[in-house]
């Protein structure tokens, strides 16, 4: 997209990608098959159990399930930050081997860094992902206006020289989103990233998310334990069985983009955090029977 809609004026990024409604989803660029790990050997915790999951380019998918039931091991698998005991997983068609640098990550934790300034926080992948690393002495200048235009877009246009103890924890999570995003990733991996924030701050994040994603198109995985969370920003929202988890429910989110705070209490939206809330009751039975 040329220019995405940016939350101050002015404040406008290069995007790479074309525009959206011309962008192809209809590749896989996340694929787990049958997937299993086991933690702490033979006689340890059987996260996942045989779990399968195809996520195309440029889609966005959202895990939810009950709590315990493998979601983080699922994004440490997919982000090569952990290996299967049984199963591969493929990424752009490659097989997972180690850390995964394509991927832009977000925890519910920022983890910024306390001794560096929010511009320096977010411009810190670039110090270690090629080719960013090997450019940025040269293009400092270039990588620095892409780092304050992100920042511009979540609303923090003039924060750059602040630290992350100068910030609330919203602010620091926007700075962490634009950390995952600073390199240009082409999957985002985002485990609960708004889950330590207030209601007003985490709706006002969802509205951002979406406008970053509808700007640049990457694949998004997002793990949240919030199912409004899940169907505003998902184009499909994946239900985890509980502890050994695998993949039970697919389910489609019809609703049109962008979507507004004021479409979640509509019959559709409603019925279908409804449906989600069923399948996890359903899920969380099944392991209590
Ligand atoms: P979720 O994110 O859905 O809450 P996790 O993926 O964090 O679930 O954990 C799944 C299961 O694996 C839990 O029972 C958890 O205690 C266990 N687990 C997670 N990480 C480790 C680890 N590093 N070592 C041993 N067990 C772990």
């Amino acid at each position: 997209m040329a220019g995405g809609r940016c939350c101050e004026a002015g404040a406008q990024l290069e995007w790479k990608t074309s525009n959206p409604a011309e962008s192809d989803v209809s590749h896989a660029y996340v694929e787990l098959e049958h997937v299993s790990l086991r933690y702490g050997g033979a006689d340890g915790t059987l996260a996942l159990n045989a779990a399968s999951l195809s996520v195309n380019e440029g889609e966005f998918v959202a895990v939810v399930g009950p709590s315990g039931c493998g979601k983080s091991t699922l994004m440490r698998l997919v982000t090569g930050l952990w290996q299967p005991s049984a199963g591969q997983v493929f990424v752009a068609g490659n097989a997972v081997s180690g850390p995964l640098s394509i991927a832009g990550m977000a925890f519910q934790n920022p983890t910024l860094l306390p001794w560096r300034n929010v511009l320096d926080n977010v411009m810190l992948p670039l110090e270690i992902v090629r080719p960013h690393r090997r450019r940025l002495r040269r293009e400092r200048a270039e990588y620095e206006a892409r780092a304050k235009a992100l920042l511009a877009l979540v609303g923090l246009g003039g924060f750059e020289a602040r630290f992350p103890w100068q910030l609330s924890g919203g602010m620091q999570q926007r700075v962490s989103l634009c950390r995952a995003l600073i390199h240009e990733p082409r999957l985002l991996m985002l485990d609960e990233p708004f889950g330590a924030l207030d209601i007003f701050t985490r709706e006002e994040l969802w509205a951002i998310l979406q406008e970053v994603w509808m700007a640049r198109r990457p694949t998004v995985i997002l793990v949240t334990h919030d199912l409004r969370e899940a169907a505003f920003l998902a184009d499909r929202v994946c239900v985890m069985s509980a502890r050994p988890g695998r993949i039970l429910i697919s389910r489609s989110v019809d609703l049109p983009r962008p979507r507004t705070l004021e479409s979640t209490y509509l019959p559709a939206f409603t019925a279908l955090t409804h449906d989600l809330r069923t399948y996890i009751s359903e899920a969380r039975e099944q392991v209590h029977a």
